[in-house]
C-alpha cells in the first residue's frame, strides 16, 4: 500500500512526510483491516511532527479522521462485515480496567493508545484497528465530508458538552477552523435561542464569511469586546493570548473550554480580579472517549452537519498540513485516497 509517513521530529514547512510503499498491515484477532477512502487533516498531526506531542514510535502514518470499508475481518472479529463502511477517531484502544476506563473516562486512560500517534492511521490506503474503535457513518454523508465529523466535529462535540452550554446562553467560539465551523450548527441545533459569537486573527476573511454563513451572530477579531458578556467559551486556537480574552469577556460563573492538546505559545499571565474572580472557570478537553463519537454521528445526521471540506491527494498531505498551519483551509482539509 501506498503510504504518507513520519520518521523523524521536523517542522512542517520542511515537508517531512515521506510516501513510501508498506506491506498491507494484518488484522490481529479481534481487529479489522479498513482501506481508507478518506482521511481528515487535524492540528494535532502539526503537534506530533514538530514535537509537542510526539509519536511514541518511528516511522509512523498520522492521521485519525478515517473512513473506509472493511476489507477483511481478524479471526475474532464479528461486529461488522466485509464492506461496511466505519470510521476511525483519536482513541484507537484504551485498558477498559483502570478507574477512568470505569467511570467513562477512558479518554484519561493511562494506557490509552490513541490513533497516528501511537497506531498507525489514516495517511495510507489501508489501516487496522480494533473493531470495538470503529463506528458505522451514516449514511447522508459522503466519505470525505464524514471524515472530519471523526475528530474536528467529535472534539467540538465534547468541548460543548464540558462547556456548560444551555439555551439562552452566549457562547464565545475562538478560531474557526475545522472544529468550531461545526460546532456552530450543532449549537444552534441544540439551542435555538442561544447566541453565538465568533473571534478569529484579523484577516480571515474566509473564516469570517464562513461564519456569517452559518449564522454567527456577531464576528470580531480576537483582541476585541463583544456586545455582551459570555456565558460559556471554546477556544480553538494554538496560542495562548486567546485564553487570557476568553476569561476577559467572560460573564460572571461562566467557563472556558481548551480545546487543544498542546499550545505554541504560553498562556499570558492572567490578572485575578479581571480573569478569574467571580467563579469564572477554566477547563481543558483532552482526547475524546467512544461514547462521545457514537453520540455525535447520528446527531450530525440528525441536523444535519454539512462539513465544509477542501480536498488533497494522499501524496499533498505535506503541502495540505503547511496550509493548516497559516490557517489558510477553509473549513477542514480531507485527504481523499481516491485522487
Ligand atoms: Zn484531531
Ligand atoms: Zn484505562
Amino acid at each position: 500500500m501506498k503510504a504518507m509517513v513520519l520518521n523523524k521530529i521536523s517542522s512542517v514547512e520542511e515537508k517531512p512526510l515521506e510516501l513510501v510503499d508498506l506491506p498491507n498491515p494484518v488484522p490481529d484477532s479481534k481487529q479489522i483491516l479498513v482501506r481508507v477512502s478518506a482521511c481528515g487533516v487535524c492540528h494535532t498531526e502539526l503537534d506530533e511532527i514538530e514535537g509537542r506531542a510526539s509519536p511514541s514510535r518511528f516511522p509512523i502514518v498520522l492521521g485519525h479522521e478515517i473512513v473506509g470499508k472493511v476489507e477483511s475481518l481478524g479471526p475474532g472479529a464479528s461486529r461488522f462485515k466485509q464492506g461496511d463502511r466505519v470510521g476511525i477517531a483519536w482513541i484507537n484502544w484504551a485498558c477498559g480496567q483502570c478507574s477512568f476506563c470505569l467511570r467513562g473516562e477512558e479518554n484519561l486512560c493511562d494506557k490509552a493508545k490513541w490513533t497516528g500517534k501511537d497506531a498507525d492511521g489514516g495517511y495510507a490506503q489501508y489501516t487496522v484497528v480494533s473493531e470495538d474503535f470503529a463506528y458505522p457513518i451514516p449514511e447522508r454523508f459522503t466519505d470525505l465530508e464524514a471524515a472530519p465529523l471523526l475528530c474536528a466535529g467529535v472534539i467540538g462535540y465534547r468541548a460543548l458538552k464540558l462547556s456548560g452550554m444551555g439555551n439562552g446562553k452566549i457562547l464565545g467560539l475562538y478560531g474557526f477552523g475545522a472544529s468550531a465551523h461545526i460546532v456552530i450548527q450543532v449549537a444552534k441545533y441544540k439551542y435555538p435561542n442561544a447566541k453565538v459569537f465568533v473571534f478569529t486573527r484579523p484577516n480571515q476573511e474566509e473564516h469570517r464569511n464562513l461564519a456569517q454563513k452559518l449564522g454567527a451572530d456577531w464576528i470580531g477579531a480576537t483582541g476585541d469586546t463583544p456586545p455582551a458578556k459570555l456565558n460559556c467559551a471554546i477556544d480553538f486556537t494554538p496560542v495562548g493570548m486567546p485564553v487570557r480574552e476568553a476569561l476577559r469577556n467572560l460573564e460572571k460563573g461562566g467557563r472556558v473550554v481548551i480545546n487543544a492538546i498542546r499550545k505554541i505559545t504560553p498562556i499570558p499571565e492572567l490578572d485575578y480580579t479581571e480573569h478569574l474572580w467571580y467563579e469564572k472557570e477554566m477547563k481543558s478537553v483532552a482526547n475524546v472517549t467512544r461514547r462521545d463519537a457514537q453520540e455525535f454521528l447520528p446527531l450530525a445526521a440528525e441536523i444535519p452537519i454539512m462539513p465544509e471540506v477542501r480536498e488533497f491527494g494522499l501524496q499533498q498531505a505535506n503541502e495540505a498540513l503547511i496550509l493548516l498551519k497559516e490557517g489558510k483551509i477553509r473549513g477542514a482539509g480531507v485527504l481523499g485516497m481516491a485522487r
